[in-house]
């Protein structure tokens, strides 16, 4: 290796690669996230709702009770820990749960209780008493099916009977056999086989239809063939739903492909902001000069909570020895963790056992960690072509109103080139990162 303790990321030019780490794939990004959040997340914004027929009454429903459930479907959403729908169940339920079986398409960001909104569609729409599929969902992956699964058994805990399969690979039916589950949660590839080849299951007599992370979904191809061949043999009385984190044209057009004549509901996302937060830089010779400012704040300011971003996982180990060596209880997140062993690192971390975790620009997508009051790029977020990475910059320390506690970041720059990529943050986002003397911390305060 090139890279002695003493050269900056500059010079010897690292690139995201020399660590191998690898971007977490989208499906992965999106377990990730289902995986470690443990509430709603609050959204200030309105619920846009583009309706079939502009005629129709409207309306929202501010509590469970309002949607005459049956009384175990009831009892089990209570059982779940709700007290009140979220903002998209509000305006999505009454519309999901109607006798008329509207055709929804529903975007918003992931936390916002879609999944919750559907299960609950499902189990509304089934007869515990009739032994076959009467409700089926696609999810991009065997791991997304089964933590839709979890939900479905606990809110269906009340409900006599209830049967569930999973329609994932490694899951063996004989052909011909015939399903007597009630509900039937797989992906793509094993419910097309399931039905159409080995004719365990009967899309004629499926009465909802749930397509979920269809944004996740359409980045594999196979999977968006697939789910359009099993769409196609549906019956047309079906109540046909789709689901997505993001709203972009692939997805729409998809989506009105195979939910005809929907009501399309938008919860639009809230935007982060750099308001509240104090961005400041410091500027240091090299990795080390770096490590001893990072040093020098530390013992000066307190901090409660700290993140800290590096270009590749080769620094990031490098500086979490460093760091241990100060003794710090530091938390160390790269890309060559499997799944399982990235969220134990993050929820150690929100439990406070560590109170610094450094990671990759690349590691980090898809986390959010909203009790963090300093965020440290120890290296700028760049793209892959180099170029300063604006979004990432603002989604790593950004935040949206809900929070309204000030926060702290520190930019570390360590040459005329990762200086001009701060100043086209700065430029981008046109609000002052100010330069800070690391000998002199106390200003920070
Ligand atoms: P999404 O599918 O949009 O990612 P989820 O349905 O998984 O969202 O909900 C996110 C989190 O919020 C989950 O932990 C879920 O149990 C919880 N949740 C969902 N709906 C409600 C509600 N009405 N009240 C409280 N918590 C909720």
């Amino acid at each position: 290796s090139t890279s002695g303790a003493g050269s900056s990321a500059e010079a010897n030019g690292e690139k995201p690669e020399d660590g191998d780490e690898k971007a977490p794939s989208p499906e992965e990004v999106s377990f990730l996230r289902k995986v470690l959040r443990e509430r709603l997340v609050q959204n200030k914004n309105e619920v846009e709702i583009m309706q079939k027929d502009p005629n129709s009454p409207l309306y929202s429903v501010k509590s469970f009770e309002e949607l005459n459930l049956p009384p175990d479907l009831l009892m089990g959403v209570y059982h779940m820990g709700f007290n009140a729908p979220s903002k998209i169940q509000e305006t999505a339920l009454p519309m999901l749960l109607a006798d008329d079986k509207t055709n929804m398409i529903a975007q918003s960001q992931s936390g916002t209780g879609k999944t919750a909104a559907f299960v609950l569609t499902m189990l509304s729409r089934i007869d515990t008493k009739k032994p076959y599929p009467q409700a089926l969902c696609l999810a991009p992956t065997m791991e997304l099916a089964l933590q839709i699964g979890q939900v479905v058994e606990q809110m269906g805990k009340y409900m006599e009977g209830l049967k569930v399969a999973y329609g994932v690979r490694g899951n063996k039916v004989a052909r011909g056999q015939k399903l007597n589950d009630h509900i039937i949660i797989g992906t793509p590839g094993t419910v097309l086989d399931w039905s159409l080849k080995l004719r365990v299951l009967e899309l004629k007599k499926v009465e909802v239809f749930v397509l979920d992370e269809a944004d996740v979904m359409i980045a594999t191809q196979g999977h968006q063939d697939q789910s359009i061949r099993i769409h196609k043999n549906l019956s047309r009385s079906c109540q046909m739903l789709l689901f997505s984190a993001t709203y972009d044209d692939p997805v729409m057009a998809f989506a009105q492909v195979v939910v005809p004549d929907p009501v399309i509901i938008r919860l639009r996302r809230e935007e982060e902001s750099l308001d509240n937060i104090k961005q400041y830089y410091v500027t240091c010779e090299n990795r080390d000069a770096k490590f001893r400012a990072l040093s020098n704040i530390y013992g000066v300011v307190s901090i409660g909570q700290c993140m800290i971003f590096c270009h590749t996982r080769k620094t990031a180990a490098w500086l979490a020895e460093k760091m241990k060596g100060d003794g710090h209880a530091v938390a160390l997140l790269t890309g060559e963790l499997m799944v399982e062993q990235r969220v134990a690192v993050i929820n150690r971390f929100r439990d406070g056992k560590e109170k610094v975790l450094i990671t990759t620009n690349l590691c980090a997508r898809g986390i959010d960690i909203e009790q963090v009051t300093l965020v440290v790029n120890f290296d700028i977020p760049v793209d892959q072509y180099g170029q300063p990475d604006c979004e990432n910059y603002l989604h790593r320390i950004g935040r949206t109103g809900r929070f309204g506690k000030t926060g702290l970041a520190i930019n570390m720059v360590d040459g005329p080139r990762s200086m001009s990529q701060l100043g086209k943050i700065q430029d981008h986002f046109g609000k002052k990162i100010a330069k800070l003397d690391t000998e002199d911390a106390e200003a920070i305060e």
